[in-house]
């Protein structure tokens, strides 16, 4: 067999040299975006982005690959020549590859479609082919100049991640002018100071302010440390994607035989604004970068219920109660939040509030007939002296703490300190603890939360670069140590890896198994992530409206059954104000993070209908359809509302919400995705107004009018074309 695919191997070659020999340039293209790459004898360049239809986009940057590297101390320039023998082309990959004779070196310049429609996605590859150590100097995953017409009017969308508290912005959309310089940057840990800018989600778009509302809009696969830079002058926007390059200066090691890989990112072009561009990519991310496994699942995205409305007084009692409620009201999963645990590091139950252990409460919510999940922040290490404890004090486990801790240090009752996964024992450790606990404990379901990824790292025995002595900072926030130097984003490169080779093992090991990812709420909403689990907590704030923004902003790129809401207790005087309370979640994966017992048998009994409505019609909604920003941001005052339409079933649903002002009772939504000529039956859920039939064109221009006599109420209004 062996010899068979060398053989099909090298006719692919073949082919392939023949095409690159006549003509240096190769085309690969999806439905939707068309990308035209040349081969220069010692550069690379994306030539130029199309979106059929429209006006093309033209780069006149070749891709800036790195001129030198680092052996034994010495700089030695790098000259790369085109391969043409090893390089290859065909429908659904190109691979341009350059090669350095001194140093010895390989670099693999690829493109590939994943799925025939939505953006192509890109990489960089470097192979050490030297019998020694070398360090790679930062690396690019793609920077570009577009050329574009000074007088051409351009916006900028990017999106914040809901991390901590939503700010009253989340998702900007600025006028890209001369001198526009704007860099927005991701890690796995941001957001703790109000001062800095928020992060964003890895991803831009950028808009010709058109008649077709066309442009283009990339993405990075990674959860380390990266950014994103836009800079406009006269006739030039500049666009770079990759690692962060700040603290300077990024080097990262390799090994003889070790390749240093730059973070994926995707390039797609799209029209019809930012909602055209989410209706496909979120499309994209459920078929490339989802877990098929999880999608097939019918019941995906579940109803839970989430035990930390009783916060850190859990007990076997009260988990018991929550269940058995829980089941009653038709939900699917009880999620034990922290406080089952004996303390950090140390991951068994607490023998004083669960006698019988984990596994019997996971048995105990399965006689239930509802999932069971767990929260656990498997990098934090605390001071148990019980065995198998992560205890930062062992000497055999001292050097994984990303720095030396002081002889006083006391972990938080649910954070410790974090371990660098980066460091091969340290992976073998979290592999094997992890491994126990999904099976000994019966999991359905793993949360991880708290900074999984080392914040920096001072260690100069880990595969990463060791920090800069003179130039590092190293500090406490919430107990924990971090830091800062020119190391942080090799540290994060190191962790990031080892954190995906974690969880694709035990993917495989445990295929039924979901991921939730939480990095105290929404600090991990990436599309590396999205690759390796299976949904997101998208906020750490869970009132009605923060929820609503965090959905707002978060949906524009992500699949929406992957983001999850949790609704925690709120003031609710009114009937109204609850449904408005739980649909204010409904809109994705719904957690409810309440003990439910505490609720009056009226709202049991609305609940539940609101919980079997979500089940029966909205979650197909989520799954599958098309999803339409149809008002502003929410702000908890005015209207708000998103629309869902599902073009093969013919089906939509709009979600209005009435803010906080007395003054508004009515308000008129714009509708998108009909056809104007076709009818369509409007039914309103609540009965807040008869239900009857208007055009697509009336839905569309005149809009749909929804009137509510509660303020902070809701109502969900369901679209069926006629037949
Ligand atoms: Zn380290």
């Amino acid at each position: 067999m062996a010899n068979q695919f060398c053989l099909i191997a090298s006719v692919l070659l073949w082919a392939s040299f023949s095409i690159l020999s006549s003509a240096q340039t190769a085309t690969i293209a999806t439905s939707d975006t068309q990308l035209i790459l040349e081969a220069g004898l010692a550069h690379p360049t994306l030539v130029s982005l199309s979106v059929p239809g429209q006006a093309e986009w033209k780069n006149r940057n070749s891709e800036a690959l790195i001129n030198s590297v680092e052996i034994d101390g010495k700089q030695l320039g790098v000259t790369w020549t085109l391969n043409r023998d090893a390089s290859q082309i065909d429908d659904r990959e190109i691979a341009f590859i350059y090669d350095s004779a001194s140093p010895h070196l390989r670099l693999t310049w690829e493109w590939r479609v994943r799925e025939n429609y939505g953006p192509i996605e890109h990489q960089i590859r470097i192979e050490n082919l030297e019998p020694r150590g070398i360090w790679v100097p930062m690396q690019d995953s793609l920077a570009s100049d577009w050329s574009v017409d000074p007088n051409t009017s351009l916006q900028h969308i990017f999106v914040e991640k809901g991390a901590n508290t939503p700010s009253a912005v989340g998702t900007h959309d600025v006028a890209v002018k001369e001198g526009y310089a704007w860099v927005g940057t991701s890690t796995t840990y941001g957001d703790l100071d109000e001062k800095e800018p928020r992060e964003i989600i890895p991803w831009s778009l950028i808009q010709r302010n058109s008649t077709a509302r066309d442009g283009w809009y990339a993405g990075i696969e990674f959860s380390g440390r990266t950014r994103i830079s836009v800079g406009r002058s006269k006739d030039s926007l500049k666009v770079a994607l990759g690692l962060n390059p700040d603290p300077a200066p990024f080097r990262t090691r390799l090994e003889a035989g070790e390749s240093f890989e730059t973070p994926i990112v995707f390039l797609g072009g799209f029209r019809d604004g930012v909602d055209g561009a989410g209706n496909v990519l979120r499309r994209w991310v459920k078929a490339v970068l989802g877990n098929p496994e999880t999608w097939k699942n019918p019941h995906y995205p579940l109803v839970a219920n989430n035990s930390w409305g009783g916060g850190m007084d859990v007990n076997e009692e009260v988990a018991g109660r929550m269940m058995q409620d829980a089941a009653g009201l038709g939900m699917e999963m009880f999620h034990q939040d922290a406080g089952w645990f004996r303390s950090v590091g140390d991951w068994q139950a607490n023998p004083q509030k669960f006698p019988h252990g984990v596994a019997a409460m996971a048995d105990e919510a399965h006689k239930n007939g509802l999932k069971f999940g767990l929260w656990i922040d498997w990098t934090q290490a605390g001071l148990s002296m019980e065995p198998g404890a992560l205890n930062a004090r062992d000497p055999k486990v001292r050097d994984w703490m990303v720095t030396d801790l002081p002889a006083d240090w006391q972990p938080e009752p649910f954070k410790g300190q974090t371990i660098d996964i980066g460091d091969p024992d340290a992976k073998q450790w979290v592999e094997r603890e992890l491994e126990r606990v999904v099976s000994g404990y019966h999991l359905d379901m793993l949360e991880h939360d708290g900074y999984l990824v080392a914040h920096g790292c001072d260690r100069n025995d880990h595969p990463h670069a060791a920090p800069d002595p003179l130039n590092k900072c190293v500090y406490k926030s919430w107990g924990a140590y971090f830091v800062d130097s020119s190391n942080s984003t090799d540290v994060s490169y190191h962790a990031v890896h080892a954190y995906y080779d974690i969880y694709s093992r035990l993917r495989r090991e445990h295929p039924g198994l979901l991921f939730e990812i939480c990095n105290d709420g929404g600090r991990m909403v990436d599309f590396g992530s999205a690759a390796h689990g299976d949904y997101f907590s998208i906020t750490d704030t869970y009132d009605p409206l923060s929820n609503r923004r965090a959905f707002y902003d978060t949906s524009h790129v992500l699949p929406t059954a992957m983001l999850e809401s949790y609704v925690e207790k709120w003031p609710v005087p009114r009937i109204e104000n609850f449904r408005y309370m739980l649909r204010s979640g409904m809109m994705g994966w719904l957690t409810i993070m309440q003990d439910t017992n505490s609720w009056s048998a009226e709202q049991h009994a609305v609940a539940k209908e609101e919980i079997e409505l979500y089940k029966r019609e909205l979650r197909p909604l989520i799954r599958d359809s098309e999803l339409f920003h149809i008002s502003p941001r929410p702000d908890g005052i005015h209207w708000d509302g998103i629309e869902y339409w599902d073009r093969e079933r013919r089906r939509g649903a709009v979600y209005a919400f009435r803010g906080s002002s007395e003054a508004e009772s009515a308000h008129t939504f714009a509708l998108h995705g009909l056809n104007a000529d076709t009818r369509y039956e409007v039914r309103f859920h609540d009965h807040s107004s008869p239900d009857r039939s208007f055009t697509g064109r009336e839905l569309m221009e005149r809009g749909l009018s929804v009137s509510l006599a509660v303020p902070n109420s809701s109502e969900i209004v369901f679209l069926q074309q006629a037949r």
